[in-house]
């Protein structure tokens, strides 16, 4: 399988520092930010620095210290914002948008976390 990523797309930009972010959390393979356009009271994406599409191409070739990196991140917003349910947060919804169906917008893998108001049903019906 070949992942042909798009250098040119918005998050490779804030990698390459060519435009702004509001960062929560950076490390050696990953950075966490802020959504632009927030759905929920929190709103932060977390990516991976290395140039991969989405969870299939990351995994598939990612090494491992990136993989444990990004997940640990991903971890550590959760804990940092209060939203883990076993830390007494309210808990939170981890959405990672793929491909056409899943109505991915920016070709470089982005995880969701969204928490801090009751975010309802998992899918639209339609
Ligand atoms: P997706 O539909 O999963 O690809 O979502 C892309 C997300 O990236 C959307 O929630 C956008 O609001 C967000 N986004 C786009 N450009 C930026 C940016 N420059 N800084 C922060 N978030 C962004």
């Amino acid at each position: 399988m070949e992942f042909k990523y798009d250098f040119n797309n918005v998050f490779a930009k804030i990698l390459n520092k060519e435009i702004p972010n509001d960062t929560v959390i950076e490390t050696k393979h990953s950075l966490a930010f802020k959504d632009i356009n927030p759905v929920a009271p929190t709103h932060i994406l977390v990516i991976p620095k290395g140039p991969y599409i989405n969870y299939d191409h990351f995994i598939s070739t990612a090494n491992d210290e990136e993989i444990i990196d990004f997940n640990k991140t991903v971890n550590e917003v959760i804990k940092n914002k209060g939203l883990d349910p076993e830390r007494n947060g309210s808990g939170y919804r981890l959405i990672v948008n793929t491909g056409l169906n899943g109505v991915q917008e920016v070709p470089h893998l982005h995880f969701h976390i969204l928490g801090g108001r009751n975010l309802g049903f998992m899918v639209s019906s339609k």
